[in-house]
């Protein structure tokens, strides 16, 4: 097999770079690890940057997003037994979020990839990247129980934290910068309405609780948890419970109902640089992980490939070689912006294991100042919906 551009991973990244790419006519092949059940199922992110909902509708993907997905204008930040809000239009121009689930926007891409015409294969197996510190890079592979190779001008390494493309990378090129948090997120999607119109963050005691949702009758919550917590221990009424008691305020009532998917999610923050190493390039999970509080890591992936794409178009183009030598340089400051948002929301919403009452003055200080400041909530909400340049 031939194509200009092998991608390996069909999550966000691997298929809004094969989009954008096909739109530039520019030919790709997608290969991906896992089943096409599999990846339209799995529950992961639900919300989306405004520039991530511009460029999907940019791209002729939007359509059900903007028919189904959740505007957002504003979150609630709940701590000391209140609830401030923090709304989005007003302190950022008119900008605001939309709530659609991680799965729902891979449905669509894919379905548009299949139109096209163009290679996406599943349940790939054995996947190697050969040869990308020359001109002919290639990808090995086993499909249907036979041995396959793509030659390709260019590789794109887009799947994930546990991936092979970063892992094939000789040692002492890369720089691994890491923070492992000492707690998790127990995450569980309910078939029940939201219990309020946006997001909550709230800082308790207990623990650092979340209210999501993905839909009209789908709520989505968050406990802060240990991060080898033992589902097992966690039967659905002691989940009920414990968000109950976090969320707990005068006159609001959590919505129950049956609990459908159940997970613990570790904390993690891990940035690689650079992202690059001779014709294979990095792009999304496989190059950087944000502990999910800012709800960066899906729209990190999608920025990333959007300047990729960009990049090998100059070069496919007109020879152009400097967008594709600045790729890691670029992406990269956006990246670490979104590390520090991360793990600023985090820092500031956990409550920190071995902390004291000084660590939680702090935090309800800084919870305070963002809530009663029109100039620190500008700074979470323009993160937050996604700085429009970095
Ligand atoms: C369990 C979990 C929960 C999350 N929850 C949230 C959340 O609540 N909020 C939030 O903002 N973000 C969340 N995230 C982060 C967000 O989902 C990711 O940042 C996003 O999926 C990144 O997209 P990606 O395309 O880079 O990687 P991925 O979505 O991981 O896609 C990589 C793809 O590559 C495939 N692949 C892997 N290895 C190979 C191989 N050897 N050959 C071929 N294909 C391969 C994988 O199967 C996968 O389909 C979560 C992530 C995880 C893992």
């Amino acid at each position: 097999m031939r194509t200009e551009v092998g991608i390996v991973g069909a999550g966000p990244a691997g298929l809004v770079l094969a989009h954008l790419l096909h739109l530039r006519g520019i030919d790709s092949v997608v290969l991906e690890a896992r089943g096409r059940e599999y990846v339209e199922r799995r529950i992961r992110a639900g919300v989306l940057e405004q520039g991530t909902v511009d460029l999907l509708d940019e791209m002729g993907v939007g359509e059900r997003l903007r028919r189904e997905g959740l505007v957002h204008e504003g979150i609630e930040l709940q701590f000391g037994g209140e609830r401030h809000r923090i709304d989005f239009p007003s302190l950022t121009g008119g900008r605001a979020i939309t709530v659609y689930g991680q799965q729902e926007v891979v449905k669509d891409l894919i379905a548009a990839r299949i139109e096209t015409g163009r290679p996406l294969l599943f349940e790939v197996g054995d996947v190697t990247v050969n040869g990308v510190e020359t001109d002919a890079p290639s990808i090995g592979f086993v499909h249907d129980g036979e041995r396959g190779e793509l030659r390709c001008e260019f590789v794109a390494g887009c799947d994930g934290y546990h991936g092979v493309c970063r892992e094939s990378i000789p040692a002492g090129v890369l720089t691994e910068f890491s923070r492992e948090y000492p707690f998790g997120w127990l995450g569980i999607l309910a078939e029940a309405p939201p219990s309020n119109d946006e997001l909550i963050y709230c800082y308790h005691e207990r623990g650092f609780a979340l209210h999501s949702m993905r839909s009209p009758t789908l709520t989505r919550l968050y406990l802060q948890c240990r991060p080898d917590e033992d589902l097992d221990e966690w039967p659905d009424d002691r989940i009920w419970d414990e968000l109950e008691r976090r969320f707990a305020l005068e006159g609001w009532m959590l919505n129950r109902g049956e609990i459908v998917e159940k997970g613990v999610t570790g904390m993690r923050s891990f940035v690689v640089e650079p992202m690059q190493f001779g014709r294979l390039f990095l792009a999304g999970d496989a190059a950087h992980i944000v502990p999910p509080t800012g709800a960066k890591g899906l729209n990190l992936a999608v920025a990333d490939v959007r300047i990729l794409a960009d990049a090998l178009a100059a070069w496919f183009e007109h020879g152009d070689e400097s967008r594709l030598a600045g790729y890691s340089a670029e992406v990269l400051r956006r990246i670490w912006r979104a590390e520090h948002f991360s793990w600023w929301m985090t820092s500031m919403l956990h409550r920190l294991e071995g902390g004291d009452a000084f660590d939680v003055k702090l935090q309800l200080a800084q919870l305070a100042y963002v809530a009663s400041s029109p100039r620190a909530a500008a700074s979470l909400a323009e993160n937050y919906v996604g700085l429009e340049r970095v």
